[in-house]
């Protein structure tokens, strides 16, 4: 298959640059591995997208969808397992086997969970270990759970599980929040949502078949139903190794034009060294690496 743009991702990043470049006039592949929507997905509701006051991720990665398809922006399920560049095409290989041919290519293919490295993390995953409240909250209704991480990830799900669960608490390896202010003060407002700072949870109990409680650093031991660890991102870039310049984190290099170390090849939203991992911010990548692309295209003629 031969297309002008081949956009790898189709979270708000890729999406928002399919919208920019087929509006543009070019063709355009989206490639994503599951449904389109990325970490939006995984985000019970959203209310700091420009225009959008109250709404869930899945809702405005639906109408994002919507609207690159209007444009003409063609969607497929597959991944990409090695990028190569023939001349001034680049040539995907795809997991599938198929090949994709492109003139340029945009990296939007976001970022996926840290894990914590706790003792019992891992045998107690989807038994009382999770990465995700939106998903796995609600088997908690009524229990007590235990939240990792002092970022916006970690207070906005806290609050969220808050809504669900008796009791949340909060333990930080800090005493100050990498998180926004306002979700710290709704955290520190919140009845049911208590706080061990300064402190870690080096390992996760349980009676085999489900999570009972967390040890932490201090030694103290805490009843829990549940785990939700929310320690940071890792950028999904593996198979860029070799390819493109990577930072320490795994994070592609860019400019403020989305221009990497490769002519042609873009990086947008949580995969690439971004200060702010945010839906708006990602989306702002994305139109960016679109103009950057077209610019790239027509210079080649
Ligand atoms: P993050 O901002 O990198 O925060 C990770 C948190 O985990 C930090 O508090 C960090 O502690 C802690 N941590 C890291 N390693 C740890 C370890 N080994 N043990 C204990 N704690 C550890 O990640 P995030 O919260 O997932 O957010 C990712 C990006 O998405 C950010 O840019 C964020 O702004 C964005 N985001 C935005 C929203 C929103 O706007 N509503 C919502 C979610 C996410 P330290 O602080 O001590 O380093």
């Amino acid at each position: 298959m031969e297309k002008d743009i081949l956009i790898i991702g189709a979270g708000p990043a890729g999406l928002a640059a399919a919208t920019y470049a087929t509006r543009s006039g070019y063709s355009v592949l989206l490639l994503d591995g599951m449904a389109p929507g990325g970490q939006l997905l995984l985000i019970d509701e959203i209310e700091n997208y420009p225009g959008h006051a109250k709404m869930s991720g899945a809702q405005l990665a639906e109408e994002m969808e919507k609207q690159a398809e209007s444009f003409g922006a063609e969607i497929m399920y597959d991944e990409v397992s090695s990028l190569e560049k023939d001349g001034s095409f680049f040539i995907a290989n795809l997991a599938s086997g198929d090949k994709v041919k492109a003139k340029s290519v945009i990296c939007a293919t976001g970022a996926t969970h840290r894990t914590l490295g706790a003792e019992g993390e891992e045998k107690y995953t989807g038994r009382g270990v999770s990465y995700c409240a939106t998903c796995d909250g609600p088997f908690f209704r009524n229990k007590d759970v235990v939240v990792v991480g002092g970022g916006d990830t970690a207070l906005t799900d806290a609050l969220y599980l808050a809504k669900i669960t008796k009791s949340v608490v909060i333990v930080h390896r800090r005493n100050e929040f990498r998180a926004q202010k306002l979700l710290v003060e709704r955290a520190l407002k919140a009845d049911n949502i208590s706080f061990e700072l300064e402190n870690n949870v080096v390992c996760i109990n349980g009676d085999g078949s489900k999570v009972t409680s967390v040890t932490l650093k201090d030694g103290k031991e805490i009843k829990a139903d549940g785990v939700f660890i929310f320690v940071g991102v890792l950028p999904n870039t593996k198979f860029l190794e070799g390819f493109v310049s990577l930072d320490k984190s795994g994070a592609v290099m860019t400019d403020s034009a989305m221009r990497t170390s490769v002519e042609g090849f873009f990086a947008a939203g949580d995969c690439r060294n971004t200060l702010f991992r945010q839906v708006v911010t990602a989306a702002s990548d994305g139109a960016l690496a679109a103009h950057s692309a077209d610019e790239y295209i027509l210079s080649l003629k």
